[in-house]
């Protein structure tokens, strides 16, 4: 059986808690030091399926840049290509905050979301 402990710093809020999850096989079998069930939840997935909120800047249809991210937060090791669908997309203007730009960016299943109003060229 191959036992590892793993430290972490909870990415959940300020606070930044020190986590400390004890792995058999790289399946998480406990987790301490979280001061709430969000750093367990945050613990568990990074040492299985690590995730990342994405936040770009899409261009729009007119090349004005469009400040975006993702509405949760994706497969670390998808990131590259979710950024890549960032880079394709070209939203037309006006933008409003929470518009998705892409509605499934490399197929993980979250859309990208525009996170800055951006107004019309006149
Ligand atoms: S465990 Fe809870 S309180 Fe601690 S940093 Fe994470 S989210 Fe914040």
């Amino acid at each position: 059986m191959n036992m590892e402990t793993i430290k972490l710093i909870c990415i959940g809020c300020p606070m930044g808690c020190d986590l400390t999850v004890e792995t058999e096989n790289g399946v998480p079998v406990s987790v301490s030091g979280n001061t709430c069930p969000i750093g367990k939840k945050y613990a568990e997935e990074e040492v299985t399926a690590p995730k990342r909120t994405v936040t770009s800047t899409a261009l729009s249809d007119v090349g004005v840049p469009v400040p975006v991210k993702t509405a949760a937060a994706v497969p670390k090791d998808r990131i590259f290509d979710v950024v890549r669908d960032i880079k394709a997309a070209r939203p037309s203007l006006p933008v409003e905050i929470g518009d998705v730009v892409v509605p499934d960016a490399a197929g993980v299943g979250v859309p990208v979301v525009a996170t800055k109003r951006v107004a019309a060229e006149r």
